[in-house]
This record gives structure tokens, sequence and C-alpha cells, in this order.
């Protein structure tokens, strides 16, 4: 058996009027992420540390902002897509970690809901997938709530 190991980073603006989608779930907030899809930053890092790990690039080669297919899309289904793709090189998921770093909502109280919608898309153990979440203690663009940024690690393995 071997083991690979995949790291992926994302960023996205906050704006108004937007519904606000963090790990595969809505969270109540004045603002939401900006982007193409749902612009579910944490899934969007995970997709890309799990097509980084198994060496298949990243989530812009295998779903493009300029296709419009994908506008709006669930990240769910994003996240899926990455997993079949993975597996289809015949790799499984070890774990992952992960940090979300934002200045607000606090975000806490909805870290079992998100892990519970992860663990149940890729077929893993709640404690297979870790979640964290931070602030920058008021710097930057994510202390100013003008974004945010999620960060994930994984480790697979080949059969
Ligand atoms: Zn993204």
């Amino acid at each position: 058996m071997s083991f690979r190991i995949g790291f992926g980073v994302d960023f996205h603006q906050m704006a108004e009027e937007r519904e606000f989608w963090l790990g595969g779930i809505k969270i109540p907030h004045t603002k939401g992420a900006l982007g193409h899809s749902d612009a579910d930053v944490l899934l969007h890092a995970i997709c890309d540390a799990m097509l980084g790990a198994a060496c298949l690039g990243d989530i812009g080669v295998h779903f493009p902002d300029t296709d419009s297919s994908y506008k709006n899309i669930d990240s769910k289904i994003l996240l899926s897509k990455s997993f079949e793709l993975i597996k289809s090189e015949e790799y499984a998921i070890v774990n992952i970690d992960s940090t979300i770093c934002l200045q607000s909502p606090k975000i806490k109280n909805f870290i079992p809901q998100m892990q519970q919608a992860i663990a149940g898309l890729l077929a893993i153990e709640l404690n297979d997938i870790s979640i964290k979440a931070t602030t920058t203690e008021k710097m930057g663009f994510v202390g100013r709530e003008e974004g945010l940024v999620a960060y994930a690690t994984i480790l697979i393995k080949f059969f």
C-alpha cells in the first residue's frame, strides 16, 4: 500500500445578498461568499487537496468557471466528482484536516454539521474529517470581512 499527501487552498470574496455556503451547509449570515459556483471555500480547498494528492490537476482544470454548466452549482457535486476522479485511479481517502479562516460569523457550532455533510459525501468516518476555524485577529482582507480562506490537507492511499 502506498500513501500520498495533498494540499489545497481557496479564497473567496464576501458579498451582500449572497447565501453563505460553507462546508456543504448553509450558514445564517448577512453576507455570503461570491463566486461562479455556490463559492463553498472549504469544499473547494478539499477538492484541490484531493486532486493534488493524486496529481490530477486542480478544480479549475476539471470544472472551469468559463463553463456555464457550473454556474451556481452546488459544490457538493464538485466534491463528489473530484472523489470519483481519485477513486477511478484506485485511491481511497485516509483522512482530511482543514482550517477555515474568517472573521465572522462564529462557525464553531456548525462544524459538526459540516463534518457530517463531508463524511457522507466521501464515505469516511466523522473523525476522518477535521475542520478547524480561526480568525486573523482583524488583520488583512479576512479581518476586514472582505473575504475568507480555507486550507485543506489530505492523505490518500493506493491499493
Ligand atoms: Zn472556490
